[in-house]
């Protein structure tokens, strides 16, 4: 019988790191592949994990940033295992408020690894996924609450349950490119450059879970985005109520949804509730 794998993205540490600990505690029947942009914090990671009993767990490295080590985690999982069953897009940044750089600059950075680096990902890995894989998305609670500061029009596009990938690529761009002029308020964006990246995740992983059904209609493969809550990282800071275990259980939660599963599907999932987009 193949062996199953799970592959988890910016797992060195944080909410990641926790998902990787929840999914192997959850007995999750194969390896799980701490995926980490450096390979001493990554390895480090899997090595502390092993002291605590974790054997199941193995590091790849990935930096979503980088389309080329996307395509070698590719090809490490067919020759390794000849497919994937679980999917956890979580690596993200966040800049600090009190941030000195452009807002432009934070806006075209924050895009390329929280939206563009999953979707490079999700580009080399969908093609493996197995029948009755799970892909969650680690969104942001942020997503929905910028996207009802968005215009009128903007909020019915990214809103529309049949908006293409290229529609979405489009308008991700042009925010960009607003936040870049400084004009992006008068196109109708809101002023959160990571509230607007996630905005993407989760119309990605509503674009991405109707593909799947539409494509491959009888193989049961679950896509949901997710808010892990408000959480103690080095992303949120020490003020944050819940810790990273508690992060890590509604992503796990979707990760392990039982075959025959049916939903959720295509929603934006926290405290293991889906929310109205
Ligand atoms: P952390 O900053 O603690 O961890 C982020 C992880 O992402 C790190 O492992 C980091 O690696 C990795 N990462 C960043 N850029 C890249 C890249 N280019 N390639 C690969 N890995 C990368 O944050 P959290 O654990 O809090 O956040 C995890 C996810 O949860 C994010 O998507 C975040 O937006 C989301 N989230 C977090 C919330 C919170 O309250 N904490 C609330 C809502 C959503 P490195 O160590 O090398 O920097």
């Amino acid at each position: 019988m193949t062996s199953k794998v799970a592959v988890v993205t910016g797992a060195n540490k944080g909410i990641g790191l926790a998902i990787v600990k929840g999914l192997s505690r959850a007995g999750f029947p194969g390896d799980i592949i701490l995926c980490a942009r450096n390979e001493k914090l990554g390895q480090g990671a899997v090595e502390t994990l092993k002291s605590e009993g974790l054997h199941n767990v193995k590091f790849q490295r990935l930096d979503v940033c980088d389309q080329r080590s996307a395509v070698e985690l590719k090809l490490f999982l067919e020759k390794n295992y000849g497919g994937l069953d679980v999917l956890i897009n979580n690596a993200g940044i966040a800049y600090t408020k009190d941030a000195s750089e452009p807002f432009g600059e934070q806006a075209e950075v924050t895009m390329r690894t929280n939206f563009w680096g999953m979707l490079w990902v999700s580009h080399a890995l969908f093609p493996l996924l197995r029948a009755g894989a799970r892909v969650v998305n680690v969104s942001s609670f942020v997503s929905k609450q910028v996207l009802n500061q968005c215009s009128p029009e903007l909020q019915a596009r990214l809103r529309n349950a049949n908006i293409s990938e290229e529609e979405l690529c489009e308008l991700m761009g042009e925010f960009v490119i607003g936040a870049q002029q400084g004009d992006q308020e008068a196109q109708g964006w809101p002023n959160s450059a990571y509230g607007t990246t996630k905005i993407g995740v989760t119309v990605l992983s509503r674009i991405q879970a109707r593909i799947l059904s539409q494509t491959r209609p009888s193989d049961g493969i679950l896509v949901n985005a997710c808010c892990p809550g408000w959480v103690r990282t080095d992303m949120a800071g020490p003020n944050a109520p819940k810790t990273p275990e508690q992060g890590a259980e509604t992503p796990v939660y979707l990760a392990t949804l039982p075959v025959g599963t049916r939903d959720p599907h295509g929603q934006l999932v926290w405290d293991k509730t889906i929310q109205e987009w």
